[in-house]
């Protein structure tokens, strides 16, 4: 479709596969008997601990406290019993501490009633936000209190809010817009007194017309000014900087964050969890998972408890149509392939992909073959054959001089290479080995 707003540089075309769950309403999966509920699952320091074990926890009480301006609380998932506090390897291969929880036997979630909020002053409404512990869920997991106190001597033009979910298979916004708009809007509405933006709007790629219809239309009943801004499909438009520009025509500077263009940039799932926090007075320990590909029998979307195994969610799914090939803990180009099925789902997992061998299409690498791909879909003006091959030579403060932390991980290098270089995994250990390098 011609006139449609999107970023120019780079970029990519990946088949959406997103029909195996994008009509499917939001369902709960059953929560398991033991949940295992990491203390790091946001970007900044890991919470500190705040439990033992033996004490008993009720759902949404504080477990971990936030210990340092960029952190983030965490709250137990259920009644139940700290059975250990122990370290595991968290899906990016992290390690973090974590909370085994036991749930309690007939344990019902408390069914939560709406509080008027409209009295409040944007720093108690902040203060909501960080007493819940919300975080970026698009995969970012940027503590979202930080995100929207506005420096001193900035100005926030724009809220925009990210409908993109550009990673193939991954519908959980999607079916969170059209089946929570209202409560959206009013998340939007919390936002606006908080941010005091000039403007706001959404950016939905056109895959989503039903999405589209419903924001547009429940804003316009609503009275809430909103400008839904349809986008054309381009991965990796749901990136910040991406969208940003898509949206208002600005770049975010190399190292940048984006209020230095005036840009304040919100999750649609986390618009959602604001409105949960500051209206059901529920903090963040409950989220939207798309499970999908053709490795699962009933793919779908499921509100999930943080701390759930990946194990427990597949079996609540219906389980495996036989071995899958790889199980991808988000989407699958920026997701991380986990081996042990253990691994809790956090904050941040917008979708679990159990895939089969045909989808995985694991193909044999070659040699460079100097096509220069790489460098024409990479959305942030890269050269990540030259980045590779610094990093392949261990030499990480080359690969830095020519903008190795400016890599987003979006993958479009690794998707269009021909040669089926590892180019993103790469850029994961390059990135690591430099941040080593320097502390
Ligand atoms: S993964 Fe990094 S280098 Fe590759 S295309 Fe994305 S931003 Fe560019
Ligand atoms: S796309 Fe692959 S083969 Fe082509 S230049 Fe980049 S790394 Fe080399």
């Amino acid at each position: 479709m011609k006139g449609l707003k999107t970023f120019q540089r780079g970029g990519i075309h990946p088949k959406g596969r997103k029909e195996l769950t994008n009509t499917k309403k939001i369902v709960k999966a059953d929560i398991p008997e033991t949940l295992i509920v990491p203390f790091s699952q946001h970007l900044g320091a890991p919470a500190e601990v705040a439990v033992a074990a033996g004490d008993e926890v009720k759902e949404g009480m504080v477990i971990g406290k936030p210990s340092g301006f960029i952190s983030a609380a965490i709250h137990s998932p259920v009644d139940g019993k700290i059975k250990e506090i122990k370290d595991i390897f968290l899906a990016n291969g992290m390690k973090s501490k974590a909370a085994v929880i036991e749930k309690s036997e007939g344990f019902v979630p408390v069914e939560k009633k709406t509080q008027d909020w409209n009295n409040k002053t944007p720093e108690e409404l902040t203060g909501i936000i960080k007493d819940s512990g919300i975080v970026g869920m698009g995969g970012a997991t940027f503590p979202v209190n930080v995100k929207v106190s506005i420096p001193k001597g900035e100005k926030a033009e724009y809220l925009i809010v990210n409908g993109v979910e550009c990673e193939p298979y991954l519908s959980a916004d999607h079916r969170l817009m059209l089946e929570r708009t209202s409560e959206i809007i009013e998340g939007l509405r919390i936002l606006k007194k908080i941010v005091n933006p000039e403007k706001v709007a959404i950016g939905i790629e056109i895959n989503k017309p039903d999405a589209i219809e419903a924001i547009r239309k429940k804003a316009a009943e609503e009275g809430f000014e909103l400008d839904v801004i349809p986008l054309k499909l381009k991965y990796p438009q749901g990136d910040e900087k991406q969208l940003i520009k898509a949206v208002s025509g600005r770049e975010v500077p190399s190292g940048g964050l984006p209020i230095a263009v005036g840009c304040v940039v919100i999750n649609a799932g986390t618009v959602n969890a604001i409105y949960e926090a500051v209206v059901l007075e529920k903090p963040l320990y409950e989220r939207v998972v798309s499970v999908s590909g053709n490795g699962i029998k009933n793919p779908g979307n499921y509100l999930t408890r943080v701390g759930t195994p990946v194990s427990a969610l597949i079996e609540a799914c219906g389980g495996t149509n036989g071995t899958p090939a790889k199980i991808v803990v988000g989407g699958p180009m920026m997701g991380f392939t986990i081996y042990d099925t253990e691994t809790p789902v956090a904050k941040g997992t917008s979708g679990i992909l159990v895939l089969t061998e045909k989808e995985v299409n694991a193909e044999k690498r070659t040699s460079c073959l100097s096509c220069g791909k790489c460098i024409g879909v990479c959305p942030m003006g890269l050269n990540p054959t030259k980045m590779f091959k610094f990093i392949d030579h261990s030499d990480y403060s080359g690969a830095m001089d020519i903008g190795l932390m400016d890599c987003k991980e979006c993958g479009c290098c690794a998707y269009t290479c021909p040669a089926h270089i590892p180019l993103v995994q790469g850029m994961r250990l390059g990135k690591k080995m430099a941040r080593k390098k320097v502390s």
